[in-house]
Parts: structure tokens; C-alpha cells; sequence
């Protein structure tokens, strides 16, 4: 954790815990220097439903070209926030209102998930008119993925030979245009593998255009470049990643390619900060117990990894007995919650762990409290607090969007 967000750390009391701690200088570092390691014809949005806290979404715009959205709260949230920005609509299962809705609000791109949703679009139109992406989901090997979106049936997307049935509607109707195809296919992978499937893809629909007369100007390659939390300092080569596209665009050379990645971009910046309640020897085993849990920190226990953490001693300990500690041994660290699976690292060596420490959780900035079940079990929310080092303000409850 950086001296500045330390300090801010060090100024929270006890009843501020636990906290979500955004760094948003560090966010806006981060994401200039993706944004400058990509080539000239790559545009580069933000998916919002990685993160879409306020600041955090007021710090990216600027620095991103525009924002991916999955549904109408999303849409109606980042509009409100950034009325400027293009917004691209995506995701499986639009109803008749949201689509409305993203004509009304004039999205700058629609992903177009099935026939059905299309022919839905054409009866929604009226006299305006919209720019579409087909998604499609293409026959590819998506290896070491964390997640497969597509490659396999999946309810993302359409087959290849689903898109003509697509492409007669969208000839007969001159209020569609058609920019080009959408493929989110896989999250996780490093930069050589999503080097390689946007190659892949790429060359594909090349070739589907081709063949079809269809002058191909725009490729939405989807996000899910890969975070690895086992190892935080190595994150995704996004210069390697920016030379490799340079390269593959040079054989495209009419082509916008946009990509679209969350967890990359925002993992990093926020920490969920709390301390520990109790620890305990279980046959043997050690357990820390900390205030909060998966309710707010659902991540580890979403993709079955150890969070990463830092200890934040407290040397103070006001009680008349001794201080229940671990010591230089493997410990577990859990949350409230009265299940088994409140678990957000497993036996991980500590040098020393004592009840009234604060532990702070690094990669917590993505896909974090907003896929966390915060009802379960009625404890308080988290504060939140957004570092800012020129202007530190102060904790703050950040009410997300549930509508
Ligand atoms: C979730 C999603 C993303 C972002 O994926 P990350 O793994 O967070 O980069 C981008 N595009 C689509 C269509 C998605 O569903």
C-alpha cells in the first residue's frame, strides 16, 4: 500500500471499518499508461460492470474513449455521471424497455446478442436510427481461459452461420447500420493468448466480411485481459500487448479495433481495509477472524483464490489479557459470515497476526462489492473512501444503483 493511502488508513477509526479504499490517482496512472502502450485504430472503453463506483467512473472518463455498459442501470448510471461519453450497449437478454431506453439515451453502439433481439430493435426504432455490432461466437480455442464466454455453446453471441439471417434484416432496414462484429470470448489470458485469439478473430472476420462484399470497419474484441492475484506485481503486458496489435492491425489496415476490458483496469486500485476480530487454533490450525467478509468481498470466493493482503500493525491492545496471535505460521483469514466458504485466503504464511491488526486486501477494485451478496446475514456496510492525494476527502457511503 502507498505512503498516501497508508496515511489515510492510519486516520480511520475503528467504526470506519471496514473500508473500501480507492486509489484514484493510482487508477488514472494505470490507465494512461494502457491507453499509451495501445496503437493508433485501437479505442479503448471501460466495462462498467467491473466497477461502476462513482469516482472511479469520473476519474476513467478522459482517459477512455468510452464505456461499456450490460444493462439499463448500468446505462442509465453511466449516462448520468458522463453525459459525453460514448456508450457501447452489450450483453445477453435486452428487454423491450432497455433497448428503449439506449435508443433514447442515442448509445453510440448496440452489441447485438440474437436474431430475436434485433428484429425486437427494428420494432423499438421508430424514426431514429442506431449502429450495431453483431456478437458472434466463433469457433476458436480460448486455452488457458479463466472464463470461456465462447468457443463453445454458450448463450452469448450468435453461431457464424446465425449472422446472415442478421445481415438480410439489417440490408432491409437502412435505420441499422452495421459497423461490425463483437467478440468477448474469454477472460483471463495473458497477452501472447489474447494476442493470438484476436489474430485469430480477426483474420476470420476478414474473411466472413470478404465474402460477404461487406466493407468490415469496425471489431469490438471484448475484454477479459488477465489479473493474476496469485502474483499482483505481474500484471498484464499491456506494451507487449499494444506492440502485438500494432502488428496485427498492419494486415487490417481499414479496420478500428476496439477493445473493452474492466477487471484489468480497475482490479488494482481498490484495497478493502478491516482488522481482526479474533484469532483461533482449530486442531491446530490458525484462523483469523476479521469484521466483514465475502458478504463485501466476494472475489476469492467467486474464483476460489487467496486474496492478497498486507498486515497493518496496531501496537496498541487495551485489554487486561494476552493478545491472541499467530506467529509465523500459515494462517487462514475469514470473514462474519456463519459458512464455511467466508474464507477469503487459505493457510497463508503470516510473520505475525494479532487481534486488533488491520489487514488490508489489494486486487479489491474489480468485481468486488458490487458482486457481493451484502444481505446476507445484516451486517453493516463497508465505508468508502476515495484517495485522492491532492484532496483527501472523507469517508463517505457510496449508495451503488440496485434499480
Ligand atoms: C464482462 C465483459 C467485459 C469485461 O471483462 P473483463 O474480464 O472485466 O475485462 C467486456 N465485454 C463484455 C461483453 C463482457 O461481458
Amino acid at each position: 500500500m502507498r505512503p498516501a493511502l497508508l496515511d489515510h488508513v492510519g486516520r480511520m477509526t475503528d467504526g470506519d471499518l471496514p473500508a473500501y479504499v480507492y486509489d484514484l490517482p493510482g487508477l488514472r496512472g494505470h490507465v494512461q499508461a494502457i491507453r499509451a502502450a495501445l496503437p493508433e485504430r485501437v479505442e479503448l472503453l471501460y466495462a462498467a460492470k467491473a466497477n461502476s463506483d462513482p469516482s472511479i467512473l469520473r476519474t476513467l472518463t478522459g482517459c477512455v474513449d468510452g464505456f461499456e455498459v450490460a444493462s439499463g442501470g448500468e446505462l442509465r448510471h453511466v449516462r448520468a455521471l458522463t453525459p459525453e461519453a460514448p456508450i457501447s450497449f452489450g450483453g445477453p437478454g435486452k428487454t423491450p424497455a432497455e433497448l428503449a431506453c439506449a435508443l433514447e439515451a442515442g448509445v453510440e453502439r448496440l452489441h447485438i446478442e440474437s436474431e430475436h433481439e434485433l428484429r425486437l430493435l427494428t420494432t423499438l426504432l421508430g424514426d431514429r436510427t442506431v449502429a450495431a455490432l453483431l456478437r458472434v461466437n466463433l469457433p476458436v480455442d480460448v486455452g488457458e481461459a479463466a472464463l470461456a464466454m465462447g468457443g463453445h455453446p454458450s448463450p452469448f453471441g450468435m453461431d457464424p452461420a446465425q449472422l446472415d439471417h442478421c445481415l438480410e434484416l439489417i440490408a432491409a432496414d437502412p435505420r441499422i447500420g452495421l459497423r461490425g462484429l463483437h467478440l468477448h470470448l474469454a477472460s483471463g489470458l495473458r497477452a501472447p493468448a489474447q494476442l493470438a485469439l484476436i489474430d485469430e478473430a480477426l483474420t476470420w472476420a476478414a474473411d466472413w466480411a470478404h465474402q460477404r462484399g461487406i466493407d468490415l470497419t469496425e471489431v469490438n474484441a471484448g475484454g477479459g485481459m488477465g489479473v493474476d492475484y496469485a502474483h499482483p506485481q505481474t500484471k498484464f503486458d499491456w506494451p507487449a500487448f499494444g506492440a502485438g496489435l500494432r502488428r496485427i492491425l498492419a494486415r487490417h489496415p481499414h479496420l478500428t479495433l476496439r477493445i473493452e476490458p474492466g477487471r484489468s483496469v480497475t482490479a488494482y486500485c481498490g484495497w478493502y481495509v478491516t482488522d481482526v476480530l479474533d484469532i483461533k487454533f482449530s486442531r491446530g490450525q490458525a484462523f483469523a477472524v476479521l469484521r466483514g467478509g465475502t458478504h463485501h468481498l466476494r472475489t476469492p470466493a467467486a474464483k476460489q483464490h487467496d486474496q492478497p493482503f498486507e498486515v497493518i500493525p496496531e501496537e496498541v491492545w487495551p485489554r487486561p489479557w494476552d493478545r491472541p496471535e499467530a506467529r509465523d505460521e500459515p494462517v487462514t483469514l475469514v470473514g462474519q459470515l456463519c459458512t464455511p466458504k467466508d474464507v477469503l485466503a487459505h493457510q497463508v504464511m503470516v510473520r505475525r497476526l494479532r487481534v486488533g491488526d488491520r489487514v488490508a486486501f489489494a486486487m479489491a477494485g474489480a468485481y468486488a462489492w458490487n458482486i457481493s451478496h451484502h444481505a446476507f446475514l445484516m451486517h453493516p456496510h463497508p465505508t468508502f473512501h476515495h484517495v485522492d492525494d491532492a484532496d483527501v476527502p472523507a469517508a463517505g457511503t457510496y449508495a451503488p444503483q440496485m434499480s
